[in-house]
């Protein structure tokens, strides 16, 4: 198949299922939906609603959101291209726990 998702290998890759509905990119969204407290709701137009409305301003949390949704969108592009270019692999745990160490920090550093 031509745009094979590479994470998966079995789906077409789109925006949509590389980032949201590919099930090692939905593993990695449950988890830190659960992390963060928020609906493990992994839909694109769900966490484009939940962004837009409910994370602006300054407090800690909404920055931690912000921030864990950030790394993700990367991690997961990054393991995408990984597999691509370098043929090496990351389980869904692996990037999670990278997701929570990168937030950690980013939120210490502020
Ligand atoms: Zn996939």
């Amino acid at each position: 198949m031509v745009n094979r998702c590479v994470l998966c290998e079995s789906s077409l890759e789109t925006h949509s299922h590389l980032f949201f509905e590919c099930p090692y990119s939905a593993a990695i969204w449950r988890a830190i939906a659960v992390w963060l407290k928020i609906s493990p709701d992994t839909s694109l137009p769900h966490l484009f609603h939940w962004y837009k409305v409910y994370n602006r301003g300054q407090g800690l949390v909404k920055k931690q959101r912000r921030c864990a949704l950030m790394c993700a969108l990367y991690l997961v592009w990054h393991e995408r291209n990984k597999r691509i270019f370098k043929g090496i692999q990351a389980t869904p745990v692996t990037i999670i726990r990278k997701i929570k160490v990168l937030v950690l920090l980013r939120l210490s550093s502020l």
